[in-house]
Formats: C-alpha cells, sequence, structure tokens
C-alpha cells in the first residue's frame, strides 16, 4: 500500500510499504478514507522529536472504513465507517478507568524508552515515534487499530468525512485545552497560536461560557479566521505588544486563562527567543518556550495557563518564579481523546460546531510531501490539510 513516511529533517515520501494486518485479536484494521496533517506532525518533520525512524509511517488523524477485526472485537464489524483517535489506549488500566486516555499505562511497547526520559510513560500514539510506541500512522491506505472497542468512534449519520475527521484530534484537543483553563463566565481568555488546535479551543472556551476570548498570532489568515468564526478579539504579534494590549483589554488585571496552542516551535521574536534557536541548534536546549513565558508574564494573578502544545523536552529561562508567585494553575496534557469523543460527536450531529471551517486543502496522499511543506510555510493560506488515500 501507498503511505507518507519519515525520512528525517523536511524529508517526507510517499512509498510503497506492506499493507498492515490484524496482529491481536482486540486490532481492526481500517481502509483510510481521509487522514490529515496535524501541526504536531511538523515536530517531526522539523526533526525535532527524538526516535524517529527512516520509513516510519506518518499520520494520526486517520478515519475509515473497517476491512478486518481480530476475534475478540465486539464493538466494531466490517464495513463500519470510523474516526480513530490518535492516542491508543487500552481501555482496561487504572488511567483509563479513570478516563485518563492519554497516560494509558499498557499500549506503549517502547515504554522503558519513555519512563527513562520522562520517569513515567504515557500511552502510544499513532506516527509518533518509537518512544511513543513505534506505531504505523494512519497517513496511508491502511491503518491497524489496538484496542479497537476503545478507540475508534462510529460514525452512523451522513456527516461528511471533513465534519467529523477531527474527531481524531484536534477538536478534542482544543476542547480540552479550553476545560483545563476552567473558564467562567465574565472571563477573558487568551489563545496563543490560530493554528486548527488553537481554532477549536476559541469555539470550546466560547462554547464553555467565556466572555471574551482573544486570539494571538501573525498570520493573518489564521487571525482572519479567529476573528469569523470565533468571534474573538485578535491581537498580530508583530504589529502589536500581547502584554500592553492584553493589560488594556482587561483594565490591567490580565487574562483569567491563557492558552499555549503553540508549543515547542513557537517563533517568538528578541534576544531571549534568538538565544532558544541558538542552543537548539547546539542541541543544549529541546523546547523554545516563547509563548509559555509571555503567557506566564501576561496572565492575571491566581490565573490558569492550559497547555495543549507540545512539547519535547527542556526548556531554559522557564519563569518558574513568576508562575509560583502569581499563583498560576498550569493544566497540560495529551487529549484524552476517547473522553470526548461521544459528547462532541453530538454537537456535530445537532448543528452546534461544524468543524470543517478548518479545511483549506483537500487533496489525495500522493500530494502530501508537498502539502508539508505548503503547511510548514504556511503558503497558500494553508490552515489545515486532509489527504485522500
Ligand atoms: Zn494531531
Ligand atoms: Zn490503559
Amino acid at each position: 500500500m501507498r503511505a507518507l513516511t519519515w525520512h528525517g529533517k523536511q524529508d517526507v515520501r510517499v512509498e510503497e510499504v506492506p499493507r498492515p494486518e490484524v496482529v491481536n485479536p482486540t486490532d481492526a484494521v481500517i481502509e483510510v478514507t481521509a487522514t490529515a496533517i496535524c501541526g504536531s506532525d511538523l515536530h517531526l518533520y522539523h526533526g525535532r522529536v527524538p526516535s524517529m525512524r527512516e520509513g516510519d509511517v506518518l499520520g494520526h488523524e486517520p478515519m475509515g472504513r473497517v476491512v478486518e477485526v481480530g476475534e475478540d472485537v465486539e464493538t466494531l464489524e466490517e464495513g463500519d465507517r470510523v474516526v480513530v483517535p490518535f492516542t491508543i489506549s487500552c481501555g482496561a488500566c487504572w488511567f483509563c478507568e479513570h478516563d485518563l486516555y492519554s497516560l494509558c499505562d499498557n499500549s506503549n511497547p517502547n515504554a522503558e524508552l519513555a519512563r527513562e526520559t520522562m520517569g513515567h510513560s504515557p500511552a502510544g500514539l499513532f506516527g509518533y515515534s518509537h518512544m511513543l510506541g513505534g506505531y504505523a500512522g494512519g497517513q496511508a491506505e491502511y491503518l491497524r487499530v489496538p484496542y479497537a472497542d476503545v478507540g475508534p468512534v462510529k460514525i452512523e449519520s451522513d456527516l461528511t468525512d471533513e465534519q467529523v475527521l477531527f474527531l481524531s484530534d484536534i477538536f478534542p484537543t482544543g476542547h480540552m485545552a479550553a476545560e483545563n483553563a476552567d473558564i467562567d463566565e465574565n472571563d477573558t481568555v487568551a489563545v496563543w497560536g490560530c493554528g486548527p488546535v488553537g481554532q477549536f479551543a476559541i469555539q470550546s472556551a466560547d462554547l464553555l461560557g467565556a466572555d471574551r476570548v482573544v486570539a494571538i498570532d501573525r498570520v493573518p489568515e489564521r487571525l482572519e479566521m479567529a476573528r469569523e468564526h470565533g468571534d474573538a478579539v485578535t491581537i498580530d504579534y508583530e504589529d502589536e505588544d500581547v502584554y500592553d494590549r492584553l493589560m488594556d483589554l482587561t483594565g490591567g488585571r490580565g487574562p483569567d486563562s491563557c492558552i499555549d496552542a503553540v508549543g515547542t516551535d513557537a517563533h517568538g521574536t528578541g534576544v531571549v527567543a534568538t538565544s532558544d534557536r541558538v542552543k537548539q541548534r547546539l542541541l543544549l536546549e529541546d523546547d523554545r518556550p516563547t509563548v509559555l513565558r509571555e503567557a506566564i508574564r501576561c496572565c492575571r494573578k491566581g490565573g490558569t495557563l492550559s497547555v495543549p502544545g507540545v512539547y519535547v523536552g527542556r526548556a531554559d529561562n522557564f519563569p518558574v518564579g513568576p508562575l509560583m508567585n502569581k499563583g498560576i494553575t498550569v493544566k497540560t496534557g495529551q487529549t484524552h481523546v476517547q473522553r470526548y469523543l461521544g459528547p462532541l460527536l453530538d454537537q456535530i450531529e445537532s448543528g452546534n460546531i461544524d468543524p470543517s471551517f478548518v479545511v483549506t486543502h483537500d487533496e489525495p496522499l500522493e500530494r502530501g510531501p508537498e502539502l508539508y511543506e505548503t503547511f510548514n510555510d504556511k503558503e497558500d493560506d494553508c490552515i489545515k490539510v486532509v489527504l485522500r488515500p
């Protein structure tokens, strides 16, 4: 079958690879009908995620039709149309039983590798390095889905692929980011990053009752989308000082909640951001925490910082003193996607939200390599790419 494979920094290829089969009795195999490129795939594209190997199949935002099920699979059968969460979860461990699916204790066969780095291993993820399981990803014609009774959500209505595909990651991720922001009525919520996750965080903050959402980015079409679809006040950080503007908007108090939907590859400006880039090149620093620094500086005292943006290792100049002295609560983590599938599918089916608004490119899988480049460079007004295998 054809798949998009990783070959190092900025080198994604379309290759012929073996078609996956059922390995364990709880597996299913799906024929992928639509699959998306995620902002977090760009961290792989930049070669920033450790333990990737040449030829790894990319992708963690797939949906399709079930073509094969293992003998212990109870909830799915051939022909079912499903969206598959990016988190692989067993459904039976202590973490899964506590709805902490992205922290599943059983789904990462390379847990030891993760434990050495982090102290404990989070869940395995599709197409996201060997430290996180070494699972083949979903930017391919077929995908093996472990624990098939736990992850995939069946789509039984006639919603289009683009309307439901983002249940796999970015809609639940934006939603959990807003939930983690502990939003009350009358709150001002500031969202750094107006990529797809940021857009869904903005939408969800609104659904959760925020009085006002302020969206921060520098890409005009992304700011435009935040205004148009999320009713957000926007700040272009290349034109305005983010701190000053946020203080103006909140009478000097600062936003009640801050959401970092950017993560490790923040652009940033100024001396500290330049020093991050240099240290990163010298392998003295893993992450560029520009947004974390700014959010901690801007957040109101006693406010909440929610971090859906992906970080990979260690960061310097982290303002731990301000964080502590301002009494800021931090909530973060990979998304517990399975927790949100039912409620968010209901939101889509009832017409409260149509997630397809983020799609700017819908193309055959073969165009994957060039679309990685387009998405990375934010060219051609690219916000979200859907690929058709
Ligand atoms: Zn994703
Ligand atoms: Zn588990």
